[in-house]
């Protein structure tokens, strides 16, 4: 047996045999071009046709994931600075369009990835995939499909997300890429179609050979003997929510969501609701998010399938979610025009929004509206304002919405946790954003993987902050939830419940994880642990407090 360590991205157990895919890097034979402008309207028809399959592509996409990802695409394609570029090494260095379109892919990507922004340097993907087709037209090359075998481990460098949607998913039980990010595009498409997936396993090309038995959980083991963890092969659907701890205390269980293919996956794990619907994944694409009537339907077809509550977050556009369309991206995008802030200054968009989902409310009652990134009570009223509005136009058309609709704030900058204890009695529930709220209280961008020595699942200083929301909103009588990659952290369980939350909301395939946590929870015993962790005096001993948390509560049923 051999294991290889990689970042696990979905932390989704699997197993399968080894399917090798190598790169066949495409011969671009003829280098110079003896017409140069001949040459370049051959790279203007061929451009076309590319942005018309990839338009073809986006209409016929299974969901918006994959529409999203297109549409990011064709935004390349059709980048002026790329096209520029080509023309440059056509007309005046002479080379073939396809060697023209080779160079300046390879230029466009060298000048993104000093940009020294880990989104950026991911879409570099995007645009190797987009150089291909190009490429691919120009020469009249076609690459055979790639048809796995059944239960097969795809082991490759990379992966480009078009690789992904192209390939007989139906077969592929896991990936183990060689390199990659967490916040690349294959990322996450692999979580939203539940598929394993291990990045930046060093030489995993090297290591493994085609046909292997390979094993995914927490390693990548290669030909795993029986001192390979069995924990894929464990049945996890008896831990479907509802969650009592050990000791008897209800801890809600609700889904994250970005569309109904999520949603579909969220009530086959019995989520009790929807914690967080990433509506922004609502704006790529053909999405329905620009328009009322389609995101009405969405949002009541969506409603009419929980009984709990379904929160709907405003747009959280902006950083590593989506460029504004036809604007530059700005300088420093975590801390720009993003959230409730992109909302605020798209008044037309929002209120859109705002209309359909009060609209979709009328029916069960059971929608709630979440603001992102709210950095201050100035700007939540702000926001309350404004929905104020929308409702008052609403009621002067004699159009009906639930008027006792519940509104959030996402606390996610650290200003919001300071004064969660003023914006609680502005809301009526908390949703803690532990992603965004680490990001900004340690100051390490989240897509980072070489900070990420300074970012531990729980930090002690986020774990300080979460207390005190948890305090503010309990001292007002609202809600708390924690909706961030935390919640969905089994081993962060104990210590959440032990500060006193009692609602989480996490991706469909961490809810039997998290629900068997719950279940093995004590919470008079997290809540000391809990408490030792709001004094631990550094990260390794949260982590130390972490790890005898679930030791404490490993051995119970
Ligand atoms: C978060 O920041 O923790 C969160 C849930 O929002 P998102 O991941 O969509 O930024
Ligand atoms: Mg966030």
């Amino acid at each position: 047996m051999k294991t290889l360590d990689g970042q696990d991205i979905t932390h989704i157990h699997a197993r399968g045999r080894a399917f090798l895919m190598r790169k066949t890097p495409l011969q671009v034979s003829e280098i110079t071009a003896e017409a140069p402008e001949a040459e370049y309207e051959k790279f203007s028809l061929a451009l076309e046709q590319v942005t018309d399959e990839l338009s073809m592509l986006q209409k016929q996409a299974e969901c918006e994931n994959d529409a999203a990802l297109l549409e990011v695409q064709i935004f390349m394609a059709m980048d002026p600075d790329f096209i520029d570029r080509v023309r440059y090494f056509i007309i005046e260095k002479n080379l073939s369009a396809a060697h023209a379109v080779k160079m300046a892919a390879e230029a466009f990507s060298a000048s993104l990835t000093a940009l020294g922004n880990e989104h950026f340097s991911e879409r570099v993907h995007d645009i190797k995939d987009v150089a291909e087709r190009i490429i691919m037209r120009l020469t009249g090359t076609r690459r055979e499909k790639t048809v796995l075998p059944p239960d097969s481990v795809l082991v490759a460098e990379e992966l480009l997300p078009s690789g992904l949607i192209a390939l007989n998913r139906e077969n592929l039980r896991g990936i183990v890429l060689e390199q990659g990010g967490a916040t690349s595009h294959v990322a996450l498409l692999a979580k939203s179609y539940g598929i394993a997936l291990f990045m930046n396993a060093k030489d995993a090309l090297e290591l493994i050979s085609d046909g292997d038995d390979i094993l995914l959980s927490g390693k990548i083991y290669v030909n795993p003997d029986a001192s390979a963890p069995s924990e894929c092969d464990e049945d996890l659907s008896e831990f479907l929510p509802p969650a009592y701890t050990n000791d008897g205390k209800r801890i809600r269980i609700y889904a994250n969501v970005d569309s109904w293919e999520s949603v579909e996956q969220a009530l086959s794990m019995k989520a009790e609701g929807i914690g967080l619907f990433r509506t922004e994944f609502l704006l790529m694409g053909d999405g329905p998010g620009r328009d009322e009537e389609a995101s009405f339907e969405l949002y009541s077809r969506i409603s009419k399938a929980f009984d709990g509550p379904v929160t709907v977050r405003t747009y959280d556009v902006g950083y590593d979610k989506m460029v504004h369309e036809g604007e530059k991206p700005e300088k420093n995008p975590a801390l720009g025009v993003r959230g409730i802030r992109f909302c605020m200054s798209n008044r037309e968009l929002f209120r859109t929004q705002l209309r359909a989902l009060l609209r979709a409310s009328a029916s069960k009652g059971n929608i709630r509206v979440m603001f992102p990134m709210i950095s201050s009570p100035d700007e939540l009223d702000g926001v309350l304002d404004f929905l104020d509005e929308v409702k008052r136009e609403l009621a002067s058309e004699g159009i009906p919405y639930d008027e006792n609709i519940k509104v959030g704030t996402m606390i996610e900058v650290p200003s919001a946790a300071i004064m969660s204890d003023v914006l609680a009695k502005k809301c009526d529930f908390f949703s803690i954003g532990t992603n965004d709220l680490m990001q900004y209280t340690i100051a390490v961008d989240r897509a980072s993987e070489k900070l990420s020595y300074l970012a531990p699942p729980l930090h002690p200083a986020v774990a300080r902050l979460i207390a005190m929301v948890v305090r503010s909103a309990s001292e007002a009588g609202i809600e708390t939830c924690v909706c961030g990659e935390a919640a969905g952290d089994e081993r962060l369980i104990p210590i959440l419940t032990g500060l006193g939350l009692n609602a989480l909301s996490m991706a469909s395939v961490s809810i039997p994880s998290v629900v068997r946590a719950v279940r093995k929870t004590d919470i008079g015993k997290a809540s000391l642990i809990a408490g030792k962790v709001l004094h631990a005096g550094s990260i390794k001993e949260t982590e130390t407090l972490t790890e005898e948390s679930n030791a404490e509560t490993g051995d119970r049923k």
